[in-house]
């Protein structure tokens, strides 16, 4: 998979794609991360991305041309299945969409800021609109971000354990089981006798009843899927 990331600010990725799981994915070149400078494709010799809103109003508005101009050069290079915008205003951003995109191979995120985009990139240019959240940030990176590490994590050969990721909170609309390591008693605190038996059949029911009861307790809006 190869995921171009369009930024003002690229440096805000080098923590979250340098680090852990996303760092030995683009290693293993399970996938392939570009993070696009939108000002490199600035039309005037300001490098100016953004201006003042048509019809007043604070905040700034990013420009269409340089954006434009950025999305057509990376398109001549590649076909890409989606081109989305992190956006409060979009789809929110669940496990059901991070497993669709996980099959795609090409993909373009757009990150925003100040104000937004103008108008008609979303109409000609984008095809899907994400949110990660009912609350507003300063920047689609930190969006753009998250959406990515919950793609990546799920393609093939990414996580050692091929099953981790299945047995996640989501998959099948369920909440993960509680989880414990050694030791096995701690200040007078077990785990789970049944967890200790090496009973793989009974392990999985009691993990799958605890799944369920969890996602009764804390949503069960989940459930009702
Ligand atoms: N004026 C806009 C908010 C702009 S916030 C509005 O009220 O809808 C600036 C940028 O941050 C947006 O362009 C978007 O890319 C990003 N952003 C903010 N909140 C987000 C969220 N919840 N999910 C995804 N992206 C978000």
């Amino acid at each position: 998979m190869h995921i171009d990331i369009l930024t003002i600010f690229p440096e805000m990725f080098e923590g979250p794609f340098n680090h852990s799981i996303i760092k030995r994915a683009q290693e293993k070149k399970l996938v392939s991360i570009s993070l696009v400078n939108i000002r490199d494709f600035a039309t005037d010799k300001h490098k100016r991305v953004d201006d003042y809103q048509y019809g007043g109003g604070s905040g700034m508005v990013m420009m269409i041309e340089p954006i434009a101009n950025c999305i057509d050069s990376l398109r001549q290079k590649r076909n890409y299945e989606e081109i989305i915008y992190m956006s409060p205003d979009g789809d929110l951003l669940d496990q059901n969409i991070s497993n669709q995109f996980s099959m795609c191979n090409n993909l373009m995120i757009l990150c925003g800021h100040y104000k937004g985009i103008d108008e008609r990139l979303r109409e000609a240019y984008i095809t899907k609109e994400i949110s990660i959240g009912n609350y507003v940030l300063s920047g689609g990176e930190l969006a753009a971000a998250v959406f990515t590490d919950s793609i990546v994590r799920l393609l093939p050969g990414v996580l050692n354990d091929e099953t981790s990721a299945l047995s996640d909170s989501f998959q099948n609309d369920l909440l993960s089981a509680p989880v414990y390591t050694r030791p096995s008693e701690y200040k007078g605190m077990k785990v789970p006798d049944v967890l200790l038996s090496g009973n793989d059949k009974e392990i999985f029911k009691w993990r799958q009843d605890r799944a369920v009861q969890r996602t009764n307790a804390r949503r069960p809006d989940l459930l009702k899927g």
